[in-house]
C-alpha cells in the first residue's frame, strides 16, 4: 500500500493527543494529497458528506512493533486486553481509522476537524461515513461504553500572557484548543483525578507548553485537582 496524503495537524508530538478524535471536536486538520492522487477526479462528490473515516498509518511506532496484550488507558493502565479488544496504536499492521467531519475542499486540501493524529501522519485512505451503515444501536462496548468526562479547570499563570497572545495571532484556534486538551487531562489514567508535582510537557503548533496539576486550593466542594500552565515556550 501507498500513501495518499499527509495530514498536518497541530499536534507535533504524541503525548496529549486526544485517545479518539470525536472527544475533541476543536482539533483541525489538513489533508494534503501526494502527486500520485488526481485529487479533483477522487474527491468528487465528497462534499456531500459530512462526516469522513480516515485510515492511516500509526507512523510513529513502526519501529517498536507490537505486543499480543495491551494496557488500555481507560482501564487505569493496569489490566491487559488483546490488542484486537482495543485500539491501541500498537497493532501487527499499524493502522489506525479517525471518524472526521468534513470541513470542505480549499486549495487542494481537504480540512477536517476532530483530529486524534501526528503531524504528518501517512493517510492510507478516506471513505464516507454512512450512519445507516455505520450506526449499530444494539453494540456494546465492553470496557469503554461510556465517553471520558474529565474536565478540569485550567488556570494560567500571569507570565505566559504575552506568549499566548502572539501564539492566538499565529493560530486563531490556540488558546480554545490548549485547553480543550489540557482539560480532558492528558496524563497516564492512573493518575486521574490526583494532583502531583511533576511539570508537564506538551508540544502543541509551534509551541512547547509547561504545566502541573495542583490540588484543589479553594473551598469549593469539588475535590477535583485544577492544570496551572506555568510556562509557554515557542519553538523556532
Ligand atoms: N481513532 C484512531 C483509532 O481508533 O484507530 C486512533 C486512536 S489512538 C488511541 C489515538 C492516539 O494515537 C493518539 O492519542 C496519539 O497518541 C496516537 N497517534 C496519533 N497519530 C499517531 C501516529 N501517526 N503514530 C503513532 N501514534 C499516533
Amino acid at each position: 500500500m501507498q500513501a495518499i496524503a499527509n495530514i498536518q495537524t497541530p499536534f507535533s508530538q504524541k503525548f496529549a493527543i486526544p485517545r479518539q478524535g470525536n472527544g475533541l471536536s476543536i482539533a483541525k486538520g489538513k489533508i494534503k494529497f501526494l502527486p500520485h492522487i488526481d485529487v479533483m477526479q477522487a474527491l468528487d462528490g465528497i462534499d456531500a458528506f459530512s462526516h469522513l473515516w480516515i485510515l492511516f498509518v500509526f507512523h510513529d511506532n513502526l519501529a517498536q512493533g507490537y505486543k499480543s496484550k495491551v494496557r488500555p488507558p481507560r482501564l487505569g493502565g493496569n489490566k491487559k486486553m488483546g490488542v484486537f479488544a482495543t485500539r491501541s496504536t500498537f497493532r501487527p499492521n499499524a493502522i489506525g481509522m479517525s471518524l472526521v467531519k468534513n470541513l470542505g475542499f480549499e486549495d487542494k486540501e481537504l480540512h477536517v476537524s476532530g483530529v486524534d493524529l501526528l503531524n504528518n501522519t501517512p493517510i492510507l485512505d478516506i471513505k464516507p461515513y454512512l450512519p445507516y451503515a455505520d450506526i449499530e444501536n444494539t453494540a456494546q462496548a465492553g470496557y469503554a461504553e461510556e465517553k471520558p468526562t474529565t474536565s478540569l479547570k485550567v488556570n494560567f499563570a500571569d507570565s505566559v500572557y504575552d506568549t499566548l497572545d502572539r501564539l492566538s495571532t499565529q493560530h486563531a484556534d490556540y488558546l480554545p484548543l490548549l485547553v480543550s486538551v489540557l482539560e480532558q487531562d492528558p496524563r497516564p489514567a492512573y493518575k486521574q483525578q490526583q494532583a502531583d508535582n511533576k511539570v508537564y510537557h506538551l508540544a502543541l503548533y509551534n509551541s512547547d507548553v509547561h504545566w502541573q496539576v495542583l490540588a484543589n486550593q479553594n473551598n469549593s466542594n469539588s475535590q477535583a485537582p485544577s492544570i496551572l500552565v506555568t510556562n509557554i515556550k515557542i519553538i523556532k
